[in-house]
């Protein structure tokens, strides 16, 4: 446990102002969460609910708890009433989704629209023309009184090549700032750009990421799935 604390000062104490970290505990023991958690650290990131929401019930109130992960829509009912930001906004219909539920939870939720970059198939998110069509519609925000939408997350593809992680993360910072100046203008809110995992963070915030999320880095291999 010694370590994970070493790990969490060390990065803290490198990462510029302005920039966050969601520790992301996923698969990680609990012992290891705690030791993050009684170094002062809040800020967790998780990405299957059924783990986000045992955790939640375990651990101390005070943690904010993020969703990093794909989110089925069936399943947002569990974690609206207590997520702090939900990174994985892939589709118009989960939003909606997580409006209804936010606003039966008497709540406004903040989300980040979830961006397709990476080359593997498997990941989720927006290709950047769809979700610009998407916030082309006329009164689209009206649909989402209980969603502040706050920026965008993404995934780089998993690869040594540094400089393809570098052009995807400024193609996504692109997109940010062009977002930004045509939907979300005066909206100080929209202002969280989620990038970065354990071995690309540094490209990430070179890049203008805002919020990191590192796990491995944290804690250590993760249990086998
Ligand atoms: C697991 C995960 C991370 C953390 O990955 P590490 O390589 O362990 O830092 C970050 N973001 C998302 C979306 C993840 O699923």
């Amino acid at each position: 446990m010694e370590r994970v604390k070493q790990n969490l000062e060390k990065i803290l104490k490198e990462l510029p102002e302005g920039v966050k970290l969601v520790a992301v505990s996923k698969r990680q023991p609990d012992e290891k969460l705690q030791a993050a958690y009684d170094v002062g650290h809040r800020i967790f990131g998780e990405n299957i609910v059924q783990e986000l929401v045992r955790k939640h019930e375990i651990f101390p109130g005070d943690i904010e708890w993020h969703m990093i992960g794909h989110l089925q829509r069936n399943k947002v009912k569990y974690i609206v009433p207590f997520i702090s930001m939900i990174h994985s906004v892939d589709d118009f219909e989960l939003a909606k989704e997580i409006n209804k539920r936010a606003a039966r939870a008497g709540r406004v939720v903040d989300c980040l629209f979830e961006i397709h970059t990476a080359k593997e198939e498997s990941k989720f998110g927006f290709k950047p023309d769809a979700l610009k069509e998407e916030l082309g519609k006329n009164d689209w925000k009206k649909l989402f009184p209980n969603i502040r939408f706050r920026g965008l997350m993404t995934m780089a593809t998993n690869t040594d090549d540094k400089s393809l992680i570098r052009n995807e993360f400024k193609a996504v910072r692109y997109l940010f700032e062009e977002l930004k100046r045509t939907y979300f203008s005066g909206d100080d809110y929209f202002d969280e750009l989620s990038m970065g995992m354990s071995h690309d963070y540094k490209i990430a915030i070179e890049e203008g990421s805002t919020m990191i999320r590192l796990g491995t880095m944290i804690f250590g291999e993760r249990l086998p799935k």
